[in-house]
This record gives C-alpha cells, structure tokens and sequence, in this order.
C-alpha cells in the first residue's frame, strides 16, 4: 500500500526524532512492501522565522491532503516574547482545527525495565500500569466563552465550560472503540456532584454505553480519579475525560510512568486521519546534541500505523523492536538507569530500525 504523510519536522529536538521515526517507517515500508511519501511541511517558530506565521494556509492545505501527519515538536526561547497569535504552540491549535482532530489519545504504560522511573512505590508499581487516556481536544472550557467584566468587587474574570451532545457522543465512541479492543473497560472522567456539563457528560456517555454492551463503565470523579492513579493505577485501562480534566490527568499519569521520552500520542478526527507527535515539548536544553530520546517519535508512528492505516502487525513489529532494544540493555542519557554509558539519539533510533522484521 501506498502512504502519504505530511511531515512536521518543527524546533529544537524536532528534526533529531523525526529523523528516527521516518528511517523506522522507511524500514517498515521495505519489510512489509509498503511505500511511505513524505511531504515535509513547516509549523511552528521556524515557519515563523520563514513566512512570519507559526501556520501558513500552504502549510494546512499539505497536512490536510495528506492520510496523515507526524509532528516533532514546536516552540523555544527565540519565539517565547512574541505575542500570543504569533507562537509556535499556536500552529499546533491551528492544526488541531484545520484537521478536525476532536479526541486526543495517550497510551500511559510503565516498561518493566523502568518500574525505578516511576515515582510510586515499588508495591503500587509492581501490580503493573498499562493506561489510555482519551481526552476530548477541541471542545470544554478551553474553547468557550472568556471574558473579564467590572463588578463592585474589582475586576472578575470567566472561561465557561460548555459541552454538546454531538461532542460528548463521539469522544465517548471513540473511547469505547478503543476499549473494544483492549480489555472493554472504560472509566469515564467528570465532577457530575457539581457541574451542570458533566451531568450532561454522564448522561450521555451512558447512552452510548448501550451501543457497546460488552464494555463495561465506570464513572469516576474528577477529584477521586487523581487520587487513584497514584494509589492504585493499575486498576484503570481506557479512560475518558473533558479536555480540562484530560489535560491535567494525563500529565499525572506521564509521571506515573517517570520517563517524558517515551510517550507517544494521537490526535484523531473523524475521517481516520491523524496527527502523531510525542507528548514532550522541543527541549531547547538538548538540541542539536544527538542525546534526545527518539522512542517517543517512533512509538507514535507505530500509533499512526495502527490508529490511521490500520497495519496492526506492522505497528507491533515496531513495539516489539523498541523492547527488544531496551531489553538489550541500551539506554539513551534520559532514562540511564544503571552504570553503563548512554547511547546517542540517532544510535537508539537505528538499533530500532535494525530489529524490526516480520
Ligand atoms: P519539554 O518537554 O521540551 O522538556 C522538558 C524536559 O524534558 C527537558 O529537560 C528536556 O530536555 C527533557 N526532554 C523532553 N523530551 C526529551 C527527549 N525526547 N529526550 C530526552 N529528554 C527530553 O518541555 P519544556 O521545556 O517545558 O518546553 C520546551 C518548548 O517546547 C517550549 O517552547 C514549549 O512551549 C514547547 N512545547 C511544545 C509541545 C509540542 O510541540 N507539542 C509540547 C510541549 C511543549
């Protein structure tokens, strides 16, 4: 089969990992008999250095021709005085509408060559942690209406948290589609004791539920679900929340796993499409060192193999070559946990593409 993805090399780290993830995908192409096309595309400060804009239209009209796009990192100290229209992290807002991308998927799953990453105690750990995270990305409190108004109390300020059916309907689908195929347990994410959107949340989450009777549902507060990831996180599989309460909650359980360089992610939208990007940031701090991690780059290919071309064996064929490379014992300088020296960024990155095979 033939692939075309729009590829978003972006600032800082950006190009090192997705030079990695591209040979990884290059490697796949040639075990599988698949071709990849790569149509390179600028976002972020350096289209801001180029064209004065973190997104030209050029550049979304590529992304949205594509079948979908991989994204290295965007942002740095260079762009950080610049107003807010005029960031790098704005090409990502602007990605996410151009290319509708509403449900924003985070596998959360601790390596056991890492459980001494993990903050948690080694007894909560060791019962293991394998998490997705299903957040809602274009709806909520961070796209509703925002203002600041005069009161006799001084100055007050508002964001509003505001939620459709239509947009709790398919997060909640693809939620249910994701558990479907793992272990059909879902456990659904609001503060319903309190607030009028999450009853709605509730209410509908329910109703879809019916469409999936083998899966079954837990509704979990807000406040409880983060005292719960770090009592007994093993307990949760597929997890469904608002894009507030998602955001916040995925970065607790980022932690949990204790290492930023390994965690890949998805944003989906409807036509099957995505956007694939790690969930770290740029790291200025390490560009152009070749230290960078590229594990997270190339686990999010896997995820754009499986989530948007639907190559399960190929995806797995690249999991499988990232496990065998750690289990080998070879480390990049972020997740050093022994004695032995670091491997570079680029090294990790063809030890991967070297183990993949059929
Ligand atoms: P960061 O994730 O870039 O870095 C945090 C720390 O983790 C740093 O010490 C960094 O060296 C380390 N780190 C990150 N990725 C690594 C990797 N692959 N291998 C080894 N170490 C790694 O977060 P930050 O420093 O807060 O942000 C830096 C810039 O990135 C900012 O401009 C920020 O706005 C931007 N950012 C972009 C995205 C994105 O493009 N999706 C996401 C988050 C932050």
């Amino acid at each position: 089969m033939k692939y075309k993805i729009a590829v978003i090399m972006g600032d800082g780290i950006g190009p090192e990992i997705v030079k990695g993830g591209l040979d990884v995908l290059d490697r796949v192409g040639t075990v599988f008999g698949h071709t990849f096309s790569y149509d390179f595309v600028d976002a972020g400060g350096v289209s801001i250095d180029k064209n004065g804009v973190p997104l030209t239209d050029e550049a979304l009209r590529i992304c949205q021709q594509a079948d979908s796009v991989l994204l290295g990192a965007v942002g740095g100290p260079k762009w950080d005085t610049l107003p807010g229209h005029l960031r790098p992290e704005r090409a990502l807002l602007g990605l996410r509408k151009g290319l509708g991308l509403y449900a924003n998927i985070r596998p959360a799953k601790i390596h056991k060559e890492f459980k001494a990453a993990s903050p948690l105690r080694s007894e909560i750990i060791d019962k293991g942690f394998d998490m997705v995270m299903v957040r809602e990305l274009t709806g909520g409190i961070y796209f509703g209406e925002r203002g600041r108004r005069s009161t006799s109390n001084g100055e007050e300020a508002y964001d509003t948290e505001t939620y459709s059916e239509m947009e709790i309907e398919r997060i909640a689908r693809t939620a249910f589609e994701v558990a479907m195929k793992r272990s059909k347990k879902v456990a659904s994410i609001d503060k319903a004791n309190v607030l009028e959107s999450s009853r709605l949340w509730r209410e509908v989450v329910h109703k879809i539920a019916k469409e999936y009777p083998e899966v079954i549902v837990t509704d979990v507060l807000v406040d409880n679900m983060a005292m719960q990831l770090v009592k007994n996180p093993s307990q949760f599989d597929v997890v469904v929340a608002s894009n507030l309460f998602g955001d916040i909650l995925s970065d607790e359980a980022a932690q949990i796993v204790g290492s930023i360089g390994l965690m890949p992610s998805a944003s989906l939208g409807y036509d099957g499409k995505g956007m694939y990007e790690p969930i770290h940031g740029s790291a200025p701090d390490i560009a152009g060192k070749d230290v960078a991690n590229p594990i997270a780059t190339i686990l999010s290919v896997a995820m754009m193999l499986r989530l948007s071309f639907n190559l399960e064996e190929e995806a797995i064929a690249i999991e499988q070559a990232v496990d065998k490379t750690l289990k080998k014992g070879y480390r990049t300088r972020d997740i050093l946990d022994n004695d032995s020296e670091p491997i570079s960024g680029s090294k990790m990155s063809s030890l991967i593409r070297e183990a993949i095979s059929k």
